[in-house]
């Protein structure tokens, strides 16, 4: 058996990663925070090749738990792809912006980035083999009005892919970020898509789909002598 952990797997982007890798041979370890139905439609989707393991990323005590119970039932196992895919968007200008919405952005994403990668890291060096994906965002490389918590949260998790991907590589891990534009999911519901593909040289947002895509390729052997890489999907909205 090969595992897969990919954070927030329950909807989006996640779960089309989840299906992308059950799809490369994995059993995936699909995370959410509360999304039991959508958690489950997911492993369904995956005829079953896997598990739910529920907990906030940002919770450092629950992501502990979480890990170490599951490496105690599979002592013989190792999670060898970890996709930090976990993230949630609370969108204002900072003059406007409340504590609580610039703590909640960057727990999630960056202190969730660290908490779930803490956990399972050692075991894939042990191994001499793991593969660590970052879902970051075109506002963590551009920065966007209206998004500083987002886009300082994102662009944090770039730069922790290019440090990780130095002290580890020589173990033969690799840490890669992919960074997307405007994807069809539930995040981006409310934008005025008509208005905003206009700007989109591919004329259309991209589907989770599309993403996975890419996941899947920085996930499979194919892609051992990429790392530290950022690789954007927006249909050339930036470049
Ligand atoms: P989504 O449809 O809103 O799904 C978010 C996922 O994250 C859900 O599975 C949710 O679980 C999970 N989640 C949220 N907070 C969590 C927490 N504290 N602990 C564990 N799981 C948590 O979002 P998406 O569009 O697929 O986004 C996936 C990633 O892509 C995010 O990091 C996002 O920032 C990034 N991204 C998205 C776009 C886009 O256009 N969609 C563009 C750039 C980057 P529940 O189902 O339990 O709520």
């Amino acid at each position: 058996m090969k595992y897969a952990l990919v954070t927030g797997g329950s909807r989006g982007i996640g779960r089309a990663v989840c299906q992308k890798l059950y799809g490369m041979g994995y059993e995936v370890l699909i995370n959410y925070v509360s999304n039991t139905a959508a958690a489950e439609a997911t492993l369904a989707s995956i005829d079953g090749h896997g598990e739910l393991l529920r907990f906030d990323v940002a919770d450092a005590q629950a992501v502990k738990n979480a890990i170490e119970s599951w490496q105690a039932a599979h002592p013989e196992d190792y999670i060898e792809v970890l996709v930090n895919n976990a993230g949630i968007r609370r969108d204002n200008l900072l003059i406007w912006m409340e504590a609580d919405d610039w703590k909640a952005v960057l727990d999630t994403t960056l202190n969730g980035f660290y908490h779930v990668t803490h956990a399972v890291l050692q075991p894939m060096l042990l191994h001499k083999f793991g593969r660590i994906i970052n879902v970051t965002s075109l506002s963590g490389i551009k920065g966007l009005p209206g998004q500083t918590n987002y886009s300082a949260a994102k662009g944090g998790l770039i730069a922790a892919t290019k440090a990780l991907a130095q002290e580890v590589a020589r173990k033969k891990v690799t840490v890669n970020a992919v960074a997307p534009g405007f994807i069809h999911t539930d995040m981006v519901e409310g934008l005025d898509e008509a208005t905003l593909k206009k700007d989109i040289p591919a004329a259309r947002f991209g589907d989770p789909e599309e993403v996975a895509a890419l996941v899947g390729f920085l996930a499979s052997p194919d892609s051992s002598y990429i790392t530290g890489e950022v690789i954007s999907i927006n249909g050339g909205l930036y470049t």
